[in-house]
């Protein structure tokens, strides 16, 4: 391991890759240095086992707002035509996608919905009950073929790129650095970080890790969960504690022709379930994502639940946000419901009766829980506040060190965020951005997209 960076990028997710691959390209570093702890690639929250492996564009996402969603369709774009631009087998997938609506009030929200955001997605469709039938028969139709009961109605898209597997995504990232002329990039797996400290003598940092140690310029921590534990151990974001949510998924048989989304209850702060196909699980329809609080940082890896503890930092604040959350009580049905679907046999009648909103003529023999798949959103607490942050977030001290904390939609999100991280690495040291080559090559509207979706906590 060399002994010093410009740039060294903690974390080997989709979002450190893009930051990787956007400060290569785009900016005058010279020298970056990747640190994975695992010896692969994507193998947390951006594998796709462990997300739902969509781009989201906000149309069919009901819990985002017109802003939120504008913000979000620049970071699909820039995704899109990064993926466009790359040789090989396609990285990004093209599928129907819908918002489904079923009953009274939710055909009026979808109706409302559908007349504020067409102006802004060209290609969106109202569908009534006949359309839907066309895209998606298991959803408007019984299994005889008679309509289902329930008024429904739909908006969406017959073919958008939705879908992709954010690992594949992550190895293009890479390799696409490392194509690139005049920066030498070192790329360490395995490679676990134990501290971090400000180098006081050089104005930068000294990072310690299972293989030695390395001094950089700047830091950027992309490791989910644990990109607020290090910022807690060099005493930045003190007022923040997290709240895991854990995400699982059931398989059904072949139910789906593209993405179905649901509408979402406004009480819930976590998204409705929805079904697609899996794209790297023929044959099946994947349901999901649950949520369910769990004490870790990192899905399945019982060493993390340590880790969860330093970070939580239980005390009054986190207990009030807890208390208010449990005080509603669309939310606490929704806990318990999701404490149940780990029940197994329970688990698979309940899920059954969730996702015959989807699908009216859903068996319980269909249902199978999708053993080993799922990650963790890592939602911020915001204790002065006290209240859940949701969507990503951001701790920048401007001293040269970026904190990444990335719940859903940061794989859509992961060149939109790393566009800024670089921006600000590069102002810190004073090296160069080329802003209009990158706006030029990933053809995104720059205003949009520079605007403050993403919490951000300048310390
Ligand atoms: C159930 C579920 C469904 C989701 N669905 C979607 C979706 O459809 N669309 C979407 O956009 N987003 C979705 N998300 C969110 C998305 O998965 C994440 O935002 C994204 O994967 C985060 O990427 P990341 O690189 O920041 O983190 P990760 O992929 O978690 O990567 C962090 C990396 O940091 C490494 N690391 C951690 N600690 C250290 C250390 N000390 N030293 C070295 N390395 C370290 C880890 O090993 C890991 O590789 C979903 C999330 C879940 C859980």
């Amino acid at each position: 391991m060399h002994s010093n960076s410009q740039l060294v990028i903690i974390g080997g997710g989709i979002s450190g890759t893009a930051l990787l691959y956007t400060a290569a390209r785009y900016s005058g570093l010279k020298k970056i240095t990747l640190l994975e702890k695992y010896d692969d690639l994507a193998s947390v929250n951006s594998h796709a086992r462990n997300n739902s492996q969509t781009l989201h564009r906000g149309d069919i996402e009901t819990n985002y707002t017109l802003d939120k969603a504008l913000y979000v369709k620049q970071a699909v774009d820039m995704v899109v035509n990064y993926a466009k631009s790359q040789k090989g087998a396609p990285l990004v997938h093209r599928y129907s996608k819908i918002a489904l609506g079923v009953g009274e009030q939710e055909i009026d929200f979808i109706r409302k919905r559908f007349e504020q955001f067409a102006p802004h997605y060209p290609g969106m469709e109202l569908f009534e009950a006949s359309a839907i039938a066309a895209i998606e028969p298991n959803v408007a139709l019984m299994a005889d073929g008679r309509p289902r009961k329930e008024p429904i109605i739909a908006m969406g898209s017959r073919s958008e790129y939705v879908a992709c597997d954010f690992a594949e995504l992550s190895r293009s990232f890479v390799e696409s650095a490392l194509a690139e002329q005049g920066c030498d990039i070192e790329l360490n797996l395995g490679t676990y970080v134990q501290k971090i400290e400000e180098n006081s003598a050089s104005g930068g940092f000294r990072i310690e890790t299972n293989k030695g140690t390395i001094e950089a310029e700047s830091v950027v921590a992309c490791a989910g969960g644990h990109s607020l534990l290090m910022a807690h151990q060099m005493g930045y974001g003190k007022n923040y504690s997290v709240l895991p949510m854990g995400g699982s998924f059931y398989f059904t048989p072949n139910m789906l022709k593209g993405k179905v989304y649901t509408v979402q209850n406004d009480n819930l702060p976590f998204a409705a379930v929805h079904g697609d196909p899996d794209l790297g699980v023929e044959g099946k329809t994947r349901f999901g994502p649950t949520a369910l609080a769990l004490p870790m940082l990192e899905r399945h890896q019982y060493k993390s639940i340590v880790d969860f503890i330093k970070v939580f930092r239980f005390d009054r604040d986190v207990m009030a946000v807890v208390i208010n959350l449990l005080k509603v009580g669309d939310i606490r049905n929704y806990f318990l419901k999701n404490l149940l679907y780990e029940v197994p046999v329970l688990q698979r009648y309940l899920f059954m009766k969730e996702v015959q909103k989807i699908v009216p003529s859903l068996r319980f023999k269909d249902v199978r829980y999708a053993n080993r798949f799922g990650g963790i959103r890592p939602q911020l607490i915001d204790k002065a506040q006290r209240k859940l942050i949701l969507g990503e977030a951001k701790i920048s001290p401007g001293n040269g060190i970026i904190f990444n904390m990335t719940p859903s939609p940061g794989a859509t999100s992961c060149l939109q965020n790393a566009a800024k991280d670089v921006q600000s690495i590069c102002e810190h040291l004073g090296v160069n951005f080329d802003k209009e080559r990158h706006v030029d090559e990933l053809a995104y509207d720059f205003t949009r997209s520079s605007s403050t979706a993403v919490h951000e906590e300048k310390v």
